[in-house]
């Protein structure tokens, strides 16, 4: 069965009319992550289930329930313009239906990652979703990792969905919490997990990122922790330091 048919179906009738408040959809670079560079579209869903939100949240503008405009699934797809697209937020996990909206870009044929905040778990969404990147909120943004949502969506993983966890640092006490959130997550897991994770440790966005930069190299070095990973990343956030806090790019 071809794209187009799957589509035409009353189940893609009903997936293509289905409706997400959409905060703003925008053509930019990944900014983060191992994708870091790549050309892609931005979908930004509304509303997020932080509470109280993190310290150094850039999309506060997105956190809102009525932030958004409902759009259906099928006028989203027309906005796009490149193969690459990451669901982004706010949370999109919040939307029990993210999977519609998934499934219905991959059948468009696009590249989807969504970005969650590692709360809330939506396992029907890796069934589609070519990159899953978690960020899960440390003490520097004023929250903990959910574990228990973690080890679910290891559980969940299933390949070739690429695992990627993403972890914004300020300090060491930042870094012990992301070595005993990884630590347990990789103690019960497979080794095809463990060989296929993506981990990316960026600096906050605050004060001088070059300087930032270079402490948290020589603090990921000193931990012999990190040497037992085959993909450990430490990238700045590309989009701040080309556009700053600048919305839509
Ligand atoms: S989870 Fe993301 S969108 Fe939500 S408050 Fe935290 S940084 Fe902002």
């Amino acid at each position: 069965m071809t794209t187009g048919h799957i589509m035409n179906t009353v189940r893609g009738q009903m997936i293509l009319d289905h409706v997400f408040p959409v905060v703003e959809i925008f053509s930019s670079i990944q900014g983060e992550g191992f994708l870091i560079g790549q050309p892609c579209d931005f979908i930004r869903l509304a509303g997020c289930n932080m509470n109280p939100s993190c310290s150094y949240c850039d999309t506060k503008y997105a956190q809102g329930e009525v932030s958004g405009t409902d759009m259906p699934v099928r006028d989203i797809i027309k906005q796009l313009t490149r193969k690459p697209v990451v669901v982004t937020g706010g949370e999109p996990c919040r939307f029990q239906r993210l999977d519609w909206l998934v499934e219905a870009l991959i059948h468009h044929g696009h590249v989807v990652t969504i970005e969650t905040n590692g709360t809330l778990f939506r396992p029907e969404v890796m069934w589609h979703t070519n990159v899953l990147s978690i960020s899960p909120k440390l003490p520097n943004a004023g929250h903990m990792p959910n574990m228990p949502v973690l080890r679910a969506w290891r559980d969940a993983w299933v390949p070739p969905t690429v695992f990627q966890l993403k972890f914004v640092i300020s300090d060491s006490t930042d870094i012990d919490v992301a070595v005993q959130t990884l630590d347990e997550l990789l103690c019960a897991c497979s080794l095809q997990f463990e060989c296929g994770l993506e981990v990316v440790f960026q600096p906050e966005g605050s004060g001088d990122i070059l300087d930032r930069m270079r402490w948290l190299t020589v603090a990921i070095a000193d931990r012999a922790f990190f040497n037992r990973f085959e993909r450990v990343y430490i990238l700045p956030q590309l989009h701040k330091l080309l556009w700053g806090n600048e919305r839509g790019v």
